[in-house]
């Protein structure tokens, strides 16, 4: 061991906590003597249809491209975007995963004396960035499950700089109400930036997608964060981005590396966009995957919450025990006690098959 005892590391730096993501495959398999083809991975909200294939054969047209440095601007992508959204190329942000666009709202938003404020159970990256700012982290309680904008709004004070509702909520799989959420918006307080965490947006049906485009558009300060890690399966490009006013993405765009996305990443997100059938399986895929979960759960006599995403949170009692239980016998869950929640799972909505299989598992476990 190197000797650090003369170093000057930033207070606190032994308390942060480093976020715990759902387990790879590859190491499970490892630690389990199970080949990886054994496993069922249900644990990070992933699209296990794998990505568009329209997707895959622009990657592959890239491949050869990959010894050039990428487009730091993304113009492609931006234009392509832009046009879809209905917007101009200057209120895009893309980032490593929609992650890095949390940090890079810390750089401009947070530092010590200053909070930001989000849900008890809401997507925890959130409160890293803070704590790795020296922020405060004020999180308000939640009912039902879902986002109490009103507790949320008693949580705001003059060092409020974020406000954080992720919509629909990872790891709840909830939505807050367009016109409640319009209401909140519109009652706080000037000097807070609201940032809407739309991770899940598409897998809504048009109709039922929340109208915060069309604020962003009618010049409301706001953030949006979206991603292709989920819907659009690419989660292992890193790539997310940030839909808001020119003047807001110009600030964030100074904490942004001048190649942060990845060529790859570029080509695939851009052909990604213009595969609406894929969504539209995916949507499906998910539907059919909630609706027999729940099924299983009413049987099994477990509690559940109503999702509008591609994963569902379940009451199984101890759920890091079930957790391991499940893992054994090949199927990767996610427990849920870092989020103040030790006696639930969520589990991923997969393919049919995975879906059949892990429920059997289940039954089996929890018998
Ligand atoms: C998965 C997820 C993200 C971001 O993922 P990236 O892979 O970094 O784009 C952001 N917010 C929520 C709520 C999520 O569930």
């Amino acid at each position: 061991m190197s000797n650090t005892s003369a170093l000057l590391p930033r207070p606190g730096i032994d308390t942060l906590m480093v976020y715990e993501p759902g387990r790879p495959l590859e190491e499970v398999a490892r630690e389990q003597g199970l080949h990886p083809s054994e496993l069922i991975k249900l644990a990070s909200n992933e699209n296990n249809l794998g990505p568009s294939p329209k997707a895959v054969t622009a990657m592959r047209e890239a491949a050869s491209q990959m010894h050039l440095y990428p487009d730091g601007g993304a113009f492609y992508l931006r234009n392509a975007l832009a046009e879809k959204l209905g917007i101009s190329p200057d209120m895009l942000i893309f980032g490593n995963g929609s992650n890095e666009l949390i940090e890079f709202l810390g750089h401009v938003f947070l530092q010590p004396g200053t909070n930001l404020v989000m849900s008890q159970s809401a997507f925890i990256i959130y409160k890293l960035v803070a704590d790795s700012f020296g922020a405060e982290t004020r999180m308000a309680p939640m009912q039902n499950f879902t986002h109490d904008l009103e507790a949320m709004a008693a949580c705001i004070d003059e060092n409020t700089r974020l406000v954080f509702v992720a919509n629909p909520n990872n790891p709840t799989g909830t939505r807050v109400r367009n016109a409640d959420l319009k209401s909140f918006l519109d009652a706080l307080p000037p000097h807070v930036l609201p940032v809407l965490d739309e991770a899940y947006v598409e897998l809504l049906d048009p109709a039922a997608q929340p109208d915060s485009l069309s604020w962003v558009k009618a010049q409301r300060p706001l953030i949006l964060l979206r991603t292709f890690s989920k819907t659009y399966g690419l989660a292992g490009l890193r790539l997310g981005y940030g839909i808001g006013s020119p003047e807001l993405i110009n600030w964030l765009g100074k904490f942004r590396q001048p190649f942060n996305v990845n060529a790859m990443a570029q080509a695939a997100a851009l052909a990604a966009i213009q595969d609406e059938a894929y969504v539209q399986q995916t949507r499906g895929c998910i539907q059919e995957g909630l609706a027999f979960f729940e099924q299983t759960f009413k049987e099994l006599g477990l509690e559940a919450v109503p999702s509008f995403a591609n994963f569902i949170l379940v009451k199984t009692g101890n759920g890091r025990a079930v957790f391991q239980a499940l893992q054994k016998r090949g199927v990767i869950a996610r427990p849920m006690d870092g989020y103040g929640l030790p006696d639930w799972l969520r589990i991923s909505v997969g393919l049919p098959e995975e879906n059949q299989k892990a429920m059997t598992i289940l039954k089996e476990v929890l018998s």
